[in-house]
């Protein structure tokens, strides 16, 4: 059964017990790292997960705490032995900046160094970005500081669907991509622009009809239960505040 493994839940600012939001899809044929902004090798080590087994990194957007472990990733892996490709998956504008990023350390010259490929996804939403035997992934543009995507992901054999919404302000297109979904992991990092409140994130579940709302990407000096509290001010179905490590079943 695939399942979501959350390796990081903190806004900007990780502390002891929060990483910065970034999780793991495990599927049965490899599995598939959403964002990178700590150092995931850390992360997985944490979770008792398997480097080896990672096929594909999707970057939602280009912000130090959403990709700026990339390079530490990257180089952690060759260092490891791993000979297999990996692909990195973004929209063009993040992919860029990704490999340019990569360039400033000369990597083209790290020798034996595993095959990379970025792949850039269609900005439109709705779009399938990945396949795999039982899980597929779909993304729509977020509401951002800079262009950002959230994902949607439908697993087999439960047909169970989880959207993220990664950094958003409120947004249509993050909503209809989470209409009717079981769960809707979305971010709290508060009411600033290119950001949500829980009562915003709430707004957003109800409008979408989730089964249910996972805050995220929320300031850990804040309680957990006054996020719950105002998100079920706009939401009225069952409200959980992910912790680091938390594994959903999908
Ligand atoms: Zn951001
Ligand atoms: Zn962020």
């Amino acid at each position: 059964m695939p399942k979501m493994v959350i390796l990081g839940t903190a806004s900007f600012i990780p502390d002891e017990t929060h990483e910065n939001a970034h999780m793991l899809l495990q599927g049965e044929q490899g599995s598939v790292l959403i964002d990178s902004g700590s150092n995931p090798l850390v992360s997985l080590k944490k979770a008792r997960l398997p480097a080896d087994q990672l096929r594909t990194v999707i970057v939602t957007h280009f912000h130090p705490d959403h990709m700026s472990g990339m390079p530490n990733l990257l180089m952690g892996l060759w260092l490891m032995g791993r000979t297999q490709p990996l692909n990195i998956l973004g929209l063009n504008v993040t992919l860029d900046k990704i490999h340019a990023l990569m360039n400033l350390f000369e990597w083209r010259d790290w020798p034996g160094f595993y095959p990379v490929t970025f792949e850039p996804v269609q900005s439109f939403g709705g779009s399938t970005i990945l396949e795999m035997p039982d899980l597929r992934i779909q993304m729509s543009p977020a509401h951002h500081l800079v262009p950002s995507i959230a994902l949607k992901v439908t697993a087999q054999p439960s047909g169970k669907t989880l959207v993220y919404s990664s950094d958003t302000s409120p947004s249509d297109a993050v909503e209809q991509l989470a209409r009717g979904a079981d769960i809707l992991v979305h971010e709290v990092a508060g009411a600033a622009s290119g950001h949500s409140s829980p009562s915003m994130a709430g707004s957003i579940a109800r409008q979408a009809g989730v089964g249910q709302l996972a805050l995220i990407h929320y300031h850990t000096f804040l309680n957990p239960e006054d996020l719950i509290v105002e998100a079920r001010s706009t939401y009225y179905g069952p409200i959980t505040v992910l912790r680091d490590l938390d594994v959903i079943e999908l």
